[in-house]
């Protein structure tokens, strides 16, 4: 059987009403490829008959093969597995809702034959998105900016073309709070961008809750910055000039106003909260760190797998075994 040359990584939770018409616009987007290509499907889990249709789709085409987990585990990881069973040399990801339009792929393997090694698609317009996520996302990914290490273009999502030897450098990386847009960025390499109108989901509800995609936000921002550690020595050297400022107003007062109210319980109180608010974030985030690196050090594998099927190499150890 021959190497497929292109990969496409499709994570799927709960798409049945999307799944035909995913693989109607992809596939057509297949046949005018140049080379072999595979389509791999990721069943993160669902719970409707989408891992059904995958079979199916898989029985009338060869070249769909899917991987299904035992439970759901997020999308992050479902584009994770799909990279770690990629065999083509250029691997593109796309979402499953056709918010990411399949056409697209053509202009980013010209990018990539011109030598580009990472094509990803920077959206210009979000279709028919309510205001609520357009402005948490606008201001989400400014923040992450400023806050991270390494630059991560803003408004830009999973949907990007990487070259094998991306993809190879991503799949030794082990660590468990994936967010695959940062490690895209962090890896180097020569990167581009396409730009799209990023369309309304074609049918269903988004998959990514409100709890989804704030757990995602803080898992980038403490994968990639180490900027929120140190807010506790900035909270401190602010108070400690508090207390300065205080201290000679005490002083002050005490020569020149020594009838002043201000001196009295009011201001104990306030410096007690102050200081218990201050303590309790920094605890906070101290957690956010250590939780993180209990994840890591547990060293579980990132997903169970429960179905493997279509795949040419199929005597591949399983990956994140190490
Ligand atoms: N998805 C997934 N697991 C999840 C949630 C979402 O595999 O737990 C998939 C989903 O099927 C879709 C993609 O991730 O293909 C993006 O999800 P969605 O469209 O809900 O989020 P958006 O990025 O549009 O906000
Ligand atoms: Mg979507």
């Amino acid at each position: 059987m021959m190497r497929s040359q292109y990969s496409l990584v499709i994570p799927i939770y709960n798409e049945s009403e999307n799944i035909p018409e995913l693989y109607r616009r992809v596939s057509a987007v297949m046949d005018r490829l140049d080379g072999p290509a595979e389509l791999i499907l990721i069943d993160d889990g669902s719970r409707d008959t989408s891992l059904k249709q995958i079979r199916a789709l898989h029985q009338q085409d060869a070249r769909v093969c899917y991987l299904s987990f035992a439970r759901n585990f997020g999308h992050q990881v479902a584009v994770t597995a799909g990279l770690n069973f990629a065999s083509g040399e250029a691997v593109i990801v796309l979402d499953a809702d056709l918010q990411d339009p399949p056409e697209l792929v053509s202009e980013m393997l010209k990018l990539w034959r011109q030598g580009y090694q990472v094509v990803y698609a920077q959206r210009t317009r979000r279709h028919r998105e309510n205001w609520f996520k357009r402005w948490t996302a606008f201001w989400f990914y400014r923040l992450l900016n400023r806050l991270a290490d390494v630059e991560i273009p803003p408004d830009t999502g999973d949907f990007c073309l990487m070259d094998r030897q991306v993809v190879n450098v991503l799949n030794t990386m082990p660590e468990r709070s994936r967010y695959i847009r940062g490690l895209r960025s962090w890896v180097g390499f020569s990167q581009t961008a396409v730009y799209f109108e990023r369309d309304p989901r074609f049918a269903g509800e988004v998959k990514y809750t409100f709890r989804k995609s704030f757990r995602l936000a803080i898992n980038s921002i403490l994968a990639f910055s180490g900027v929120p550690l140190r807010l506790a020595t900035y909270l401190g050297l602010l108070s400690a000039g508090f207390a300065l400022v205080m201290m000679g107003l005490v002083v002050y007062w005490r020569l020149h106003e020594p009838a002043s109210r201000l001196i009295g319980y009011t201001i104990i109180a306030l410096a007690v909260f102050f200081l218990g608010a201050v303590q309790l974030i920094c605890i906070g985030i101290l957690g956010e760190y250590i939780g993180r690196i209990y994840e890591e050090v547990k060293g579980r594998p990132l997903y169970t797998l429960k179905e493997v099927v279509g795949f040419q190499t199929t005597s591949k150890p399983p990956p994140e075994s190490s």
